[in-house]
């Protein structure tokens, strides 16, 4: 079993298919173990998004995260990091391969639906960004 963070980003709560995201989840051996609405400040983005902060896009990025309220969730599951990957698909939308998450509701590089940890240590730190062991029910 593996654990992982999954946000539905401001943009995927906006065009309110955080149920829809969820539903995607449980349908493929993903178990919400924890979930909350979060509206981040610019200082929580760019702190969540640190390894990020020599990007041309870091800016533009920690004003989204923080732009509106989003939903974080621990996801537990065989693999639950790659799988969870997998279900959202490419980060460019366009690149994203046919009925993933992003595929189906991005409509911009930046603006795209979800994020999902991207290793055993990303998904630690970012677990714990957002919840302490109270909140997860594994
Ligand atoms: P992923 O979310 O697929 O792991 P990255 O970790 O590379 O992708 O990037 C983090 C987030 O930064 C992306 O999900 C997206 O919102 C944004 N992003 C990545 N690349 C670009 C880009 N070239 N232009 C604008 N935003 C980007
Ligand atoms: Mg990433």
């Amino acid at each position: 079993m593996e654990r992982t963070l999954s946000i539905v980003k401001p943009d995927g709560v906006e065009k309110g298919v955080i149920g829809e995201v969820i539903k995607r989840f449980e349908s493929n051996g993903l178990k919400v173990i924890a979930m909350k609405m979060v509206r981040m400040s610019k200082e929580q983005a760019k702190g969540f998004y640190y390894v990020h902060r020599e990007r041309p896009f870091y800016d533009s990025l920690t004003d989204f995260m923080s732009s509106g309220p989003a939903v974080a969730m621990v996801l537990e599951g065989e693999n639950a990091i790659a799988n969870n990957r997998e279900l959202m698909g490419a980060t460019d939308y366009r690149e994203a391969a046919e009925g993933t998450i992003r595929r189906d509701f991005a409509t911009d590089i930046e603006r795209n639906i979800v994020h999902g940890s991207d290793g055993p240590e990303t998904a630690s730190f970012e677990i714990s960004y957002f919840f302490n062991e109270l909140e997860i029910c594994g």
